[in-house]
């Protein structure tokens, strides 16, 4: 898959593929009615498959800072590394992390940080490799920075029966005793043009990467929308939003800011870059 590159001031940001699959609307938006899709379906026809289904994208992204070399979010992960979740939401097909970092010019040895945006099972996949019954850190020189509300939210065995599987214990439980993971409560620089910053309502410890370089913004968004339509219709609760009523103030909240300071937004479920646009009083998303 090319690789998409958005240059944001002095810091460099690289979508890199994990894995993608077709989920329909009745399993990821049970409440809104299929007819209520048409219009986003005719505006932005590769975000959809079917007419009746999401395309989602399993993205992580590079990020290169001030000698700094980051990366937001390990996917879905393979079928060592991350299996339950693989087998289901996956499909059985292993995600390409690995070789699309490489194809982008990096080893896994060169990320110095992984922030991972919330500890849900599709952004996690990568953490860790497993030989037999030896894990190891697959990003063996980083440090991996989460928030600690996700922390205390998923590390028991009910929470982790959230989705029907358990992903918990072979990618982010061994992360505390290889002694990698970094937990934090609240706004937190990693670099001077890095603030990675709470959004919280998908899950209590959602955050967001504020890119901040040469008077240029970003933000990479993780899971606060999940494609273009939610743009708009910010009060479409996505089935997996922990707290939808707090997910629906954090998106609206995120994107009204997006638009003000006319930032590039990513999320980890739709390919690619855009911009908050305004048509006849209503947001959209517009493709960069
Ligand atoms: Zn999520
Ligand atoms: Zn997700």
């Amino acid at each position: 898959m090319p690789h998409s590159t958005l240059t944001v001031g002095n810091v460099e940001i690289t979508v890199l593929h994990d894995a993608e699959v077709a989920l329909p609307f009745r399993r990821t938006f049970p409440d809104v009615p299929l007819e209520a899709w048409k219009p986003y379906i005719e505006r932005y026809p590769d975000a959809y498959s079917n007419g009746d289904s999401l395309r989602v994208h399993f993205e992580c992204y590079l990020v290169r800072s001030q000698g700094r070399t980051l990366l937001v979010d390990t996917g879905l992960g393979n079928a060592t590394s991350n299996p339950n979740v693989v087998a289901s939401i996956g499909g059985g097909i292993d995600g390409v992390l690995l070789s699309e970092l490489e194809a982008a010019g990096f080893q896994a040895e060169d990320i110095d940080t992984v922030f991972l945006t919330h500890l849900h099972p599709d952004h996690v996949g990568w953490n860790v490799t497993r030989n037999g019954s030896q894990e190891s850190a697959t990003f063996p020189n980083a440090r991996y920075v989460a928030n600690e509300s996700d922390w205390t939210a998923f590390d028991t065995p009910l929470d982790s029966e959230i989705f029907g599987y358990d992903w918990w214990a072979e990618t982010v439980a061994p992360l505390r005793h290889l002694g990698v993971l970094d937990l934090i409560n609240d706004e937190t620089e990693l670099t001077s043009e890095l603030t990675v910053t709470p959004t919280p309502g998908h899950t209590p410890g959602s955050m967001s990467m504020i890119v901040n370089s040469g008077g240029e913004r970003a933000f990479i968004m993780g899971d606060v929308f999940h494609g273009p339509a939610q743009v708009t219709e910010t009060d479409w609760v996505f089935h997996y939003d922990m707290d939808p009523e707090r997910a629906g103030a954090t998106r609206k909240d995120m994107l009204e800011w997006a638009e003000q300071d006319n930032a590039a937004i990513a999320i980890c479920h739709h390919s690619g870059f855009g911009r908050v646009i305004r048509e006849s009083g209503k947001r959209y998303w517009q493709a960069l």
